[in-house]
């Protein structure tokens, strides 16, 4: 019978092979687990073999992340990888009012801002100037914004440092581009990839249930439309990230959905570069406050929706990543020990979770990330924002970190 874990038996999990726990494992439940780990592909579990993962306890739950940190090595070796970017947050004044937001603030309260394209700019030369290779750049969607202030970002950022990969705005900021301008989303978004937009951040799909979207915010686009738009920019060369939001009002069913939804695209578009799933912050958000989500995910939880995405995801996406700034630095550790090889991006300043109560920080330097990986007994390697690049990063012990042996492998 399957009882709860508590947190000390879950955090043991590292420690255990695949042979130690499989003979724990309920039947049904381990030969999924040794199919998928035989054949390295996800799509060969079935809807309800998927549910089942989901909704793991106990004993079988060790041998879902068992079995996902064993897939994780096979599938993405012992890398861990990272990209030194800066978070460029435009501006907090936003119309669109999320209740799992606690970044908008409405055009007349006090504490918005809204920076100018100079000063973005600025920001990149900085960026730029300290080793990033990559800014991320997304804010809340003001009313009566120039009609083309998504491409002139672009050409901002561009002019000041034409090599800088710009990874930037969210499906919403897309829909909401194509509504200022009335151009078709496929015209829209090959003018933003010729102003030099290089790939795009798939958030904006919490929970890709119209349902749950209509719980968290009724104004966001429909999960139909997020689909077309990550498709449109798939067709026109730009990647994308996928994403998905966990612990709030949703369950795991639609964890296994989403999954299946994304596995879906993929097959039709290859566009996409990683999977993040993203913890819940619910500390400073009217969606807890109002008594609609629950207190953010467990420990559990967080484990869990890694290692699912690791197995039902093989064959289709390969990076899974940690969103460091949501978890703290043991359960970001313990989330790459449980499928995920890649920590995201040093960030520099992040505003987003820090101000719906997250407590990780808002940057991590190169060498911290480095030394959290080597604590894990993994390799550190700093990548691009596709993955096409990665340059393995090891400090020799009589060596300083700005000594570190690289190696640079396509
Ligand atoms: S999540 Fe984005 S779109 Fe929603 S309220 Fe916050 S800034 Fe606006």
């Amino acid at each position: 019978m399957s009882r709860e874990l508590t947190p000390s038996e879950l955090e043991a999990f590292p420690s255990l092979d695949w042979s130690d726990i499989a003979p724990r494992l309920t039947s049904a439940l381990r030969s999924s687990l040794e199919k998928v780990l035989e054949t390295q592909n996800g799509a060969d579990l079935s809807l309800a073999e998927s549910y089942a993962l989901a909704n793991s306890e106990g004993d079988d739950l060790l041998g879902l992340l068992v079995a996902a940190n064993t897939l994780r090595a096979e599938l993405a070796g012992n890398i861990v990888t990272y990209v030194v970017n800066r978070n460029i947050n435009f501006t907090n004044i936003c119309f669109v009012g999320c209740k799992f937001c606690a970044f908008s603030r409405g055009p007349r309260e006090a504490d918005t801002y809204f920076l100018t394209l100079g000063q973005m700019a600025q920001k990149a030369v900085e960026a730029w100037q300290l080793g990033a290779t990559e800014v991320c750049i997304q804010g809340g969607l003001p009313r009566d914004l120039p009609k083309f202030h998504y491409r002139d970002i672009l050409r901002a950022v561009k002019n000041a440092v034409p090599r800088m990969h710009i990874h930037a705005f969210s499906p919403m900021e897309i829909v909401y581009g194509v509504e200022l301008t009335g151009m078709p989303l496929a015209d829209y978004l090959s003018m933003l990839r010729d102003n030099g937009l290089g790939t795009l951040p798939g958030t904006a799909a919490e929970i890709l249930d119209d349902q749950i979207r209509h719980i968290l915010s009724a104004n966001k686009l429909s999960t139909a439309l997020w689909v077309e738009v990550i498709r449109t920019a798939h067709r026109c060369g730009i990647r994308t990230t996928s994403t998905l939001m966990y612990g709030h009002a949703e369950t795991p069913a639609h964890w296994v959905r989403q999954m299946r939804l994304l596995r879906e695209i993929q097959s039709e578009t290859g566009g996409f570069t990683e999977f993040v799933p993203l913890g819940f912050v619910h500390q400073n958000t009217l969606l807890f406050h109002q008594g609609l989500a629950r207190t953010g995910p467990t420990l559990a939880e967080h484990l869990k929706v890694h290692a699912l995405a690791r197995l039902l995801l093989a064959g289709s996406i390969n990076n899974i990543q940690v969103s460091w700034v949501k978890l703290n630095r043991r359960l970001s550790q313990l989330c790459l020990h449980a499928g995920a090889n890649d920590y995201g991006g040093t960030l520099m300043e992040e505003n987003i979770s820090r101000e719906a109560g997250a407590t990780a920080g808002q940057y991590t330097s190169p060498e911290d990330f480095q030394s959290l990986i080597l604590e894990m007994g993994r390799i550190p390697a700093e990548r691009n924002t596709t993955y096409s690049r990665i340059n393995i990063k090891l400090p020799l012990t009589e060596c300083t970190a700005e000594q570190s042996l690289e190696a640079e492998f396509a």
